[in-house]
């Protein structure tokens, strides 16, 4: 499907084949919002009467005024109104605007809520693209169009700086009244969880679901946005998984989500388990607000949000790590979340839940602080206790952190099963928690080559597709 903009004036096309569009640095006109300046998304619901159908506001320079090269703070704010309008559905129409968005010619849009990435290539303004105005009506015809219960929506976009922090300020308020939404409520309450395949267009085998205790990895959908979704708008990407039978109940485990997980991931999942880390893990997209990243070292597990600009213990930055858990797969090791879901009473719980978290960037251990338990707070590192493996192993002996008494029990356990290292294995091992071992599945050696072989894996990332054993001939 390819749309000619019907919209006067405007340069470039829209359809899903620009979704995958990246623009470069060397490509880029502006870059809008992103880790280098404010913005935000956001749609609100109000009255027919309060909407002045396809009016778009902009408050601050627009394209033509602004320097080639530079950033510039960005905030969208769509109402919206309509007979089937209800303030239930305004974060689905707001995840929206990111695909809609991403049909743009020359246009990329990155992220969601607070954490929007914009950049507009130097092509399309070469081409005649000169106006913000432009791309807001562009939007709103696909809002239009794709979702037909919108009867009526309007526009105001800023890239003012003063303005954008002060209408941020407002918006963090309905995020957070958004997030409280499903505190009281619980995954054994319900017997529909929900499914999204909106970001399958960059991650096919993605399988999103989103429960009352697990709200998605872009953070914007809760349980409550898509049931709400489902209802107005059946044949869109979210839509109801019935849970099926309890297979297992700590794990978060539903005969119904496997279902799912095999149809939605094209067979390449057949498990999910939605409140595990380390055992058939809940897939990751790339619009993770937060990913986790096990640290073997430690036995434990740090987390890493997109604002955190320096490295973490294991020397590494979000964005490599972003890049190694993206893209719709379980990675064994790595996991993206939705902020939100560190206060969800089953937080990982299958994996210990907080007593396996160890560190996190200050800034995002204090947005979370209430959600973690007392006796644990101050047992997890920030980037102001420890910066790499070794000091964050000191700190952790030193705040008698939970996962420091299973280490000595592991090298006990190890010391056990192990009597015959040699002496430079042992020694080279010495004082070192040891590594946790990994979910592997079962494999058993056949045609006599079962005894006197020993695998010893350290520190090691590895990625199978496939294990054929064949007989000797
Ligand atoms: S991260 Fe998941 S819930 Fe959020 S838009 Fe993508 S597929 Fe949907």
């Amino acid at each position: 499907m390819v749309i000619k903009m019907a919209v006067v004036g405007c340069p470039f096309e829209m359809s899903p084949m620009y979704e995958g569009e990246r623009i470069r640095k060397d490509d880029l006109y502006v870059e809008l919002a992103g880790p280098k300046s404010k913005g935000f998304e956001i749609v609100r619901s109000a009255e027919m009467n309060e909407i002045e159908d396809g009016k778009v506001t902009l408050i601050g320079p627009d394209l033509k005024e602004m320097e080639e090269g530079s950033n510039y703070p960005y905030a969208m704010i769509y109402r919206i109104a309509g007979e089937q309008v209800e303030p239930d559905i305004e974060s689905i129409v707001e995840r929206r605007n990111h695909d809609f968005q991403n049909y743009i010619q020359g246009y990329m849009h990155l992220n969601q809520r607070y954490d929007i990435w914009v950049r507009v290539s130097k092509e399309m303004v070469s081409k005649g693209l000169e106006s913000l105005k432009q791309i807001a009506e562009a939007t709103m015809m696909m809002f239009k169009n794709e979702l037909p219960f919108i009867e009526k929506i309007e526009a105001t976009f800023i890239t003012d700086m003063t303005e954008v922090e002060k209408e941020l300020e407002e918006a963090r308020k309905v995020y957070d009244a958004r997030d409280t939404r499903t505190r009281d409520l619980h995954d054994e309450d319900v017997d529909t969880f929900y499914g999204c395949t909106l970001c399958q267009s960059f991650a096919p085998t993605n399988v999103c679901v989103v429960t009352p205790d697990r709200v998605s990895l872009c953070g914007a959908i809760n349980w409550f946005d898509g049931r709400a979704a489902a209802k107005v708008d059946p044949e869109g990407p979210q839509f109801p998984i019935e849970k099926g039978e309890v297979i297992d109940e700590l794990g978060g485990e539903y005969s119904g989500v496997n279902e799912a997980a095999v149809r939605l991931s094209g067979g390449m999942f057949d498990r999910i388990r939605i409140h595990s880390f380390f055992e058939y893990p809940h897939t990751s997209c790339g619009c993770f607000e937060v990913v986790g990243f096990y640290m073997p070292e430690v036995d434990a597990i740090g987390w890493v949000d997109r604002d955190f600009k320096g490295t973490a213990p294991n020397g590494l930055p979000f964005s490599t790590m972003a890049g190694q858990t993206g893209g719709g797969k379980q990675v064994v090791g790595f996991l993206g979340i939705g902020i939100n879901y560190f206060r969800s009473p089953k937080f990982l719980q299958a994996d210990g839940g907080w007593k396996k978290v160890v560190w996190m960037p200050k800034a995002l251990k204090d947005k979370v602080v209430e959600s973690i338990p007392d006796e644990i707070r101050d047992a997890i590192a920030t980037e102001e206790d420890a910066a790499d493996i070794e000091s964050l192993k000191s700190f952790l002996q030193e705040k008698k952190h939970p996962i420091v008494d299973t280490w000595a029990a592991e090298e006990a356990e190890e010391e056990k099963a192990a009597p015959d290292v040699a002496p430079a294995e042992a020694q080279a091992m010495g004082g070192m928690p040891t590594l946790a071992p990994m979910q592997m599945p079962a494999m058993s050696l056949t045609g006599g080559a079962g005894g006197g072989l020993k695998i010893i894996l350290s520190n090691a990332k590895i990625t199978v597709d496939k294990i054929i054993v064949k007989k000797k001939e």
